[in-house]
This record gives C-alpha cells, sequence and structure tokens, in this order.
C-alpha cells in the first residue's frame, strides 16, 4: 500500500496557483496542497463529470500508459490512486508476463517481472486524478479560465499572480499568488511572456521525431481470447519506420495505435488502417484486429520534435515562477515517458517549497537540469540514429547503439537482460544497469536458442478457444 509523504506543520505559503489542468497540473496542485493554505487550479477547457476527451489535450485519443515509476509518484500524493484506477477501469499490464512484445527481432520471452505498464484511455486517468484533486478542501478548481499573461513586481524580479479571462475575450482578472506553475503544456507562453518582461529568450534544443501517430477504439472481436492484455511489434530503428499497438483498456475494450516515422504515413480509411499491420515484420496485429469491430474515429497526432526548455540555463529568471510538465520539456511519446516525468517534476517542486519559499525557482530550475537528463537522453537516442537528423550526438553513440542492439536482442531471450531493460523503461532504475560486468558479458556472448527463435504468441484465435467462448 502506498504511503503519504507527511504534511509540513505549516504550510510553506498561503497561495499557490498552477495554470494548465492536464496530467501535470493536477498533480502539481496535489503536491502544493499539502505546502501552501490555498491552491488554485485554473483550466482553459470546461471540465466535464466523467472520463471525456478535452480539446486541450488532443493527445488524449491515443494510447497512454502511465510507467511504475509515476504510479509510485501518484500513490505518495494521493494514497490509493492505484486501486481507484483500477476500480475506474484501468488494466494493469505486467510488461513481459502480459504482453506480446516484438522488439530487437524476436517475440520475447512471457515471465512476470512485476512491474506494470498502467493502461487505461488518457480520459479515464485525468478524470480519476481530477476527482482526488477536487476533494481536496483547500483546492478550488476554475475551469473555463484562460491565463493571458503574468503579473509581476515592479521591477519584475517576480511573478506575483496571473491575468485570466474566458477563452476568446470576456472580463480579465488578475488572481495573485506567491508561487505560480505553468502547466500550460508544450505551447507555454512561458518563453514570449518573460522575454517581453525583459528575461533573455530562453535555449530550446529540438530533435526530430517527425511521427505520425494513428489511434481507434475497436470492440473485442467475436471469440477473442488471449494470454496477453498488450500486443506491439516494436520498430527496428532505424531500418523499420512502423510501429503498432494494441491494449486492453477499460470497457474491455481494445485501443490500437499505429505509428510511420519520417514519411511513412499511416493510412486514415477504415480498410487501410488495420491493412497496414498486414506486411509488418510480424502480422500478429493483423491478425487480431481483422475482424475487430472499431468504436469510432480514427485519431491522428503529428508530433514534429522532442522539445527541451533550458530554463535551468538562464542567467536570470523572475522568483515565483516553475514550468512543469510539457511546459517544460516534452518528450518522442514512444517510450510513454511524458506524465510520469511531468509527475517527477512536480514531486520536485513540492521538495523545493519544503525548503521555504525563498529562492524556490531558482532551486527548481537548477534541479531540472539533472532530472530531465535521463529521460531525454533516453526518448533522443533512437531519433538521433537517424543520419538526417539534427543534434549534437554524445560521445561513443556509435558505439552505445551498437551495445544497444546487442542488447535488444539478448532481452529477446534472456530474462535477466529483459526484466533489467524494463526497470529502466519504467524509470525504476537508471541506464546505467544495462552496462554492469554480467550484462556486458551476456551481451557479448550469448546466443538465442532454437526455442527462442520460435517463440510466437498462441494464435488468439484458436479453433478451440472460440468454441469454448461460443459453449
Ligand atoms: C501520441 C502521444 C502519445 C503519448 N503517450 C504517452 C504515454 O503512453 N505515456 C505518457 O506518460 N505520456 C504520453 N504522451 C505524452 C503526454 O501526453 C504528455 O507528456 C502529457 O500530457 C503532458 O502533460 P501536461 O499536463 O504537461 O500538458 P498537456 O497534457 O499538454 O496539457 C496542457 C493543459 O493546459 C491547458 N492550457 C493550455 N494553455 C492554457 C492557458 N493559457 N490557461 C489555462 N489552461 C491552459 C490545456 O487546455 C491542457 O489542459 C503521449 C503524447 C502523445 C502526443
Amino acid at each position: 500500500m502506498s504511503t503519504s509523504t507527511p504534511l509540513p506543520p505549516t504550510p510553506s505559503g498561503k497561495h499557490a496557483l498552477v495554470y494548465g489542468g492536464s496530467t501535470a497540473g493536477l498533480i502539481a496542485a496535489g503536491v502544493l496542497s499539502r505546502h501552501f493554505e490555498r491552491v488554485t487550479l485554473v483550466e482553459r477547457d470546461r471540465f466535464e463529470d466523467g472520463p471525456q476527451a478535452r480539446k486541450g489535450v488532443p493527445q488524449g485519443s491515443h494510447i497512454h500508459g502511465l510507467l511504475t515509476r509515476g504510479m509510485n509518484v501518484l500513490c505518495e500524493i494521493f494514497p490509493g490512486f492505484r486501486e481507484e484506477l483500477k476500480e475506474a477501469g484501468s488494466r494493469f499490464i505486467d510488461m513481459t508476463g502480459d504482453h506480446a512484445w516484438f522488439m530487437g527481432g524476436l517475440w520475447r520471452p512471457r515471465v512476470p517481472c512485476g512491474l506494470y505498464f498502467y493502461a487505461q484511455s488518457r480520459p479515464l486517468l485525468e478524470w480519476v486524478l481530477r476527482r482526488r484533486l477536487k476533494a481536496l478542501p483547500n483546492v478550488t478548481v476554475r475551469d473555463g479560465r484562460e491565463v493571458t499573461g503574468f503579473q509581476t513586481s515592479a521591477d519584475k524580479a517576480r511573478v506575483t499572480g496571473v491575468h485570466l479571462r474566458a477563452p476568446g475575450g470576456g472580463q480579465e482578472e488578475t488572481l495573485e499568488a506567491e508561487l505560480v506553475v505553468d502547466a500550460s503544456g508544450r505551447g507555454s507562453r512561458t518563453p514570449q511572456w518573460l522575454e517581453a518582461l525583459g528575461y533573455p529568450r530562453v535555449e530550446e534544443t529540438n530533435i526530430q521525431v517527425d511521427v505520425i501517430y494513428s489511434s481507434r477504439l475497436f470492440r473485442r472481436p467475436p471469440g477473442f481470447v488471449a494470454d496477453w492484455k498488450m500486443m506491439s511489434i516494436a520498430p527496428q530503428l532505424p531500418t523499420e519506420k512502423r510501429m503498432a499497438l494494441i491494449e486492453t483498456i477499460e470497457n474491455d475494450h481494445l485501443l490500437m495505435s499505429i505509428a510511420g516515422w519520417h514519411g511513412v504515413q499511416p493510412p486514415l480509411d477504415d480498410a487501410g488502417y488495420i491493412e497496414f499491420t498486414r506486411d509488418m515484420v510480424q502480422p500478429h496485429i493483423y491478425e487480431v484486429m481483422k475482424h475487430a469491430e472499431p468504436l469510432g474515429p480514427i485519431h491522428v497526432f503529428r508530433y514534429s520534435h522532442n522539445q527541451r526548455r533550458h530554463y535551468e540555463r538562464m542567467p536570470r529568471f523572475p522568483e515565483g515562477l516553475a514550468p512543469v510538465g510539457d511546459a517544460f520539456c516534452s518528450f518522442n511519446p514512444i517510450y510513454g515517458q511524458g506524465m510520469t516525468t511531468g509527475a517527477l517534476q512536480a514531486q520536485t517542486l513540492g521538495e523545493c517549497v519544503r525548503q521555504g519559499l525563498s529562492g524556490v525557482s531558482q532551486r527548481y530550475r537548477r534541479q531540472m537540469g539533472e532530472l530531465l537528463a535521463t529521460p531525454w537522453s533516453m526518448a533522443t537516442t533512437g531519433d538521433l540514429r537517424f543520419p538526417h537528423v539534427e543534434g549534437k550526438r554524445p560521445p561513443g553513440f556509435a558505439l552505445t547503439n551498437w551495445y544497444g542492439d546487442r542488447f535488444q536482442r539478448l532481452a529477446s531471450h534472456d530474462v535477466e537482460a529483459l526484466h533489467t531493460f524494463v526497470r529502466v523503461m519504467q524509470m525504476v532504475e537508471e541506464p546505467t544497469v544495462l552496462f554492469s560486468p554480467r550484462l556486458a558479458l551476456k551481451v557479448l556472448t550469448a546466443r538465442p536458442t532454437a526455442a527462442d527463435l520460435e517463440r510466437k504468441p498462441e494464435p488468439p484465435f484458436a479453433p478451440a478457444a472460440v468454441k469454448e467462448q461460443a459453449a
């Protein structure tokens, strides 16, 4: 069972304001409610009382799994969150026990690892989070309100509040706060607003991804019986440019995402959508989905580049301001790190506030330089393998890639390597564990057996299983 972080004896401040009521904002508001007498969350969209898609989160129709590390942080902030999410319909997918996973050129062994990919629709996850936040007595939610700029002290050295109004116009009002948290996502206007106040423009590193995601919800096909809850065909970068993934989510529906990189466009018509998976390196997803009934439209999301704003490098930065989540750093979605990293940022912000409000923004943004380094490198390494993608390759890049490819091959038949890789992927261990002498030796010497080469998932439409269902 999760434990909560003990409350400080007295709150550090009177009022904190968070704008952007998506995952990072909801989590940050939850953290700050422990340190401030009052917290206000401002969100541009209107919130429905239920798991509804929203205009402000266009990526919300695509697969959105929460990593184990993210869930651990959420349970610290909102004790019992794991159980609540499960009750709402989330599927807990053991990353190796419940996952038919083709990667590194082989189907991986199905040996449970005890680390989960928490699978549900993104609106469901947000709704459960929102419910928890709204239940906190010192939190006020102002939805249908858009933040339009900062209020500052006369010398502009401190952000003292925000201006807000209804989206698209209307009466403007000002809310004062000792701490303003920007959780407005990748399109955050903080860089422009700071520049207008006389601060230097924040440096940005952008690494091209150029991926198109296309997702659709399906009813389970008739007679569907499978001993997995998620199936994925991962691309071998940079040669393979297609990915396909299906996962079981609430209501026993199947959410399917396909993606194409660098000019590979997933089809948008009914027939073409499933057909895209037919001649992939493995045909299994096609075999599963060819009978499935779609439950809604095909949603498309174009993700152009990883985007990291180096607030930690700015020589001057106002006190009283902290960007979190995608507003600070947005990652190639394929590794599912975005929400977890946002949660870690919110947690760190809480720790910085705990040390006192004086200097909190400086302490926080410096710590972000360190915190973001690992997920950033995990997210961008694959993209930098495409020779035409611009960006600084770290020293030893070619050697690391060679080792990484060998490691993926090893993880396709060696359970220790597989589980170590999953711990890194789930952000519960640092990538350095992949280079332990014991694993390095295996990387250099181990070879798959004939059984490893032949391993593949059981057909999900085995005649016996269909008969069983029909009986
Ligand atoms: C296709 C795709 C798949 C992904 N899959 C995963 C996954 O499996 N796992 C994972 O962890 N991450 C995934 N991500 C990343 C994840 O979506 C983001 O990291 C996460 O949503 C970032 O949350 P956020 O709260 O910072 O910003 P956002 O989710 O972008 O939300 C910003 C919020 O701010 C509001 N807002 C904006 N401007 C204002 C304003 N001026 N005033 C008030 N409100 C404002 C918006 O309405 C919105 O609610 C995926 C991303 C994509 C594109």
